[in-house]
Formats: structure tokens, C-alpha cells, sequence
């Protein structure tokens, strides 16, 4: 087994992590990151990328994300390809595994996973993304600018998904699988009285369509009763809307989480309930899930790992 060790871990890339890097990097910490599954992030699963500031002409998630990247490498951050397997956060110095096997000691440690969006498990899922399919109306919203699109999913983030989507797109399908929303009420109000938004109750997807890009989407209404009905529904966009996983697993067993898994942080900071071990980014924020709220956020890390490490 290999060792390393380091003043501050960064487990995961994306805005929040490769920030932190780039801030612990310039303050001479050091940081090694390992960038997991996906390096860079959900937004590398986006197209473009109009609303992170200081790119007036817009850019793409994949760009976007290789900037920053470049950028903590530029100041010294140790950027790995790798996946952290399993940790150790009972003591410190605190214990990583790598999936290459690597045994890595850390003083601090920035956890910076994520959160996955869920997917209804369709084959042509994939196969769409990006291409029709998108799992961020915020991010992705823009392109389908008088057009008809379908949201899946029935709680608050399907309402907000929806109602963004009809200040832009001409019609928009909520597709819920239920006879009634989850949504908050006033949400459910909202979506309800905006006259573009046409909700499918009692609605399942079952497939996508279309040549290059998606042309729409194969439904089923009452499935399983009497009344069941098949039909397709010509939609250019397909947003899902049933959830995120925050990517919290491996931290189970040492991390306080939130009833739905996302990491609690105290107060204004980033720390978690371990003493040395911070938390940014979309792993501990249910709420705003945004590029630039989730690099702000690994600044924020950044500047309370250095303030840890200069009052041990
Ligand atoms: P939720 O878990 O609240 O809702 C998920 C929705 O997706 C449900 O309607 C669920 O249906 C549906 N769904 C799940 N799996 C499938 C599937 N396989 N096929 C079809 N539909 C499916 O997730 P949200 O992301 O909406 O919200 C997460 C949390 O964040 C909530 O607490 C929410 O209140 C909060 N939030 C708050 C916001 C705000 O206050 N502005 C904005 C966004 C989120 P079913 O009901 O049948 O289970």
C-alpha cells in the first residue's frame, strides 16, 4: 500500500472542490484532491454555461470546470484522478483509502462529493443527455426558449423547475406519477394557476424518442387499471426533477447528516460535527445548487481549513 500524506484532503471536484483547492493551494496548504467518479462534477453533464460570472459570452460546463481546474493546479494543488473509497474520521490525523490503494493521513479535510441527480432508470436517458435531456432547468432552461418541454417528478424542485421553464418555454408538461403533487402548497398553487403549465396526473414515462435529438416522450396514464392508456407526447425538452442523492455514503458512519443525507454544516461555516473536517458545495446544500454558490462555498472551506490549521 502506498502512503501520502497531507495538511488538507479535498475528497471530490467540481466548482466546490477545485475552488478549495485553488484557495488552500495559494495559501501554501498544499491540498491534495481526488476528483472521483466524475471529474468536474454535474456540470460537465450540462451544455453551456451562461450564468457563472466572468464568461460574458458563456462557456461550457466541461470548460468551465478544466478552468478552475488549471487554475488551483497553477498554484501547486496535487490534482489526482482517483476515487476515495473509504475513510477514517474517528482520530487525527484522518485516514483515506483510495480505490488504487493508497493509504493517505490528512490534517484537514474538504468534503466536496456532490449531490447526483436521480434518473427515472430509462435506457435512452443517457443516450439524450444533453441532447433534450437535462436534469437542471437553471442551467440548461434558456435553450428551450419558446418550445415544449416536460418535468418529471411532483415535489418543490419539479414546481420550481416548472414554473423557471414557463417564463421561457411556449408550453410546459408536469409529469406526476401520482393523483396529486408533493410540492408545498403554495408551489402547487403557483404551477397550477400559470396557464402554460399542463400537469399529468397519475402519469409514468416509459420512453424517449427521437432521431438525433429528443422528440418526445412515450407515457402512460392509470397504468395498471382499467383506464390504462398509452401516448406520446412531443416534447424537445425532458427535465428531471425527482430528487437528488447527495454522494455521502463512505461518510455515514463519522458525518452528521440531514434526514435526506445531505452533510449538516454549523452555522455560517463549513464545519461539519468532526472537528477538522469541512463540507461544501451541493454535498451540504439541498437549497441552491448552483455553480457559483457551490465554488463560493469551497472558498469558504478553503478559508476555514487555513484558520483550523493556524490555531492547532
Ligand atoms: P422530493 O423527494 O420532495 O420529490 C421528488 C418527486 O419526484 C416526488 O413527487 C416523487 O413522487 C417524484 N418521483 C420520485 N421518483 C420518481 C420516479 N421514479 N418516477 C416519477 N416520479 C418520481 O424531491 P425534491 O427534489 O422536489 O425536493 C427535495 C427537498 O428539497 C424537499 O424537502 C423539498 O421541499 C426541498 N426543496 C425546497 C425548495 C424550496 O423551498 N424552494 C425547492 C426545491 C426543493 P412521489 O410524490 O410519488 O413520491
Amino acid at each position: 500500500m502506498n502512503h501520502l500524506n497531507t495538511k488538507c484532503l479535498i475528497i471530490g471536484s467540481g466548482p466546490a472542490g477545485y475552488t478549495a483547492a485553488l484557495y488552500t493551494s495559494r495559501a501554501n496548504i498544499e491540498p491534495v484532491l481526488y476528483e472521483g467518479h466524475q471529474p468536474g462534477g454535474q456540470l460537465t453533464i450540462t451544455t453551456e454555461v451562461e450564468n457563472f460570472p466572468g464568461y460574458p459570452e458563456g462557456t461550457t460546463g466541461t470548460q468551465l470546470m478544466d478552468d478552475i481546474r488549471r487554475q488551483a493546479i497553477k498554484f501547486g494543488a496535487d490534482v489526482r484522478s482517483g476515487i476515495i473509497s473509504k475513510v477514517d474520521f474517528s482520530q487525527r490525523p484522518f485516514k483515506a483509502i483510495t480505490d488504487d490503494n493508497t493509504e493517505i493521513t490528512a490534517d484537514t479535510i474538504i468534503i466536496s462529493t456532490g449531490a447526483s441527480a436521480k434518473f427515472l432508470g430509462l435506457p435512452d436517458e443517457q443516450k439524450y443527455m444533453g441532447l433534450g435531456v437535462s436534469a437542471c432547468a437553471t442551467c440548461d432552461g434558456f435553450f428551450y426558449r419558446k418550445k415544449r418541454v416536460a418535468v418529471v417528478g411532483g415535489g418543490d424542485t419539479a414546481c420550481e423547475e416548472a414554473l423557471y421553464l414557463s417564463n421561457i418555454a411556449s408550453d410546459v408538461f408536469l409529469i406526476v406519477r401520482k393523483d396529486h403533487l408533493r410540492a408545498s402548497k403554495v408551489m402547487q398553487r403557483r404551477v397550477l394557476d400559470k396557464p402554460n403549465i399542463k400537469v399529468l396526473f397519475n402519469t409514468n414515462t416509459t420512453g424517449l424518442y427521437g432521431e438525433e435529438f429528443l422528440e418526445g416522450i412515450h407515457l402512460v396514464e392509470n397504468v395498471g387499471t382499467e383506464n390504462e392508456q398509452h401516448f406520446d407526447l412531443p416534447v424537445d425538452g425532458f427535465f428531471l426533477a425527482i430528487g437528488h442523492k447527495p454522494n455521502t455514503d463512505i461518510f455515514k458512519d463519522f458525518i452528521e447528516l440531514d434526514e435526506t443525507g445531505y452533510i449538516k454544516t454549523k452555522g455560517h461555516t463549513t464545519a461539519t460535527n468532526v472537528e477538522g473536517v469541512f463540507a461544501a458545495g451541493d454535498v451540504a446544500d439541498p437549497h441552491y445548487r448552483q455553480a457559483i454558490t457551490a465554488a463560493g462555498s469551497g472558498c469558504r472551506a478553503a478559508l476555514d481549513v487555513e484558520r483550523f490549521l493556524s490555531e492547532q
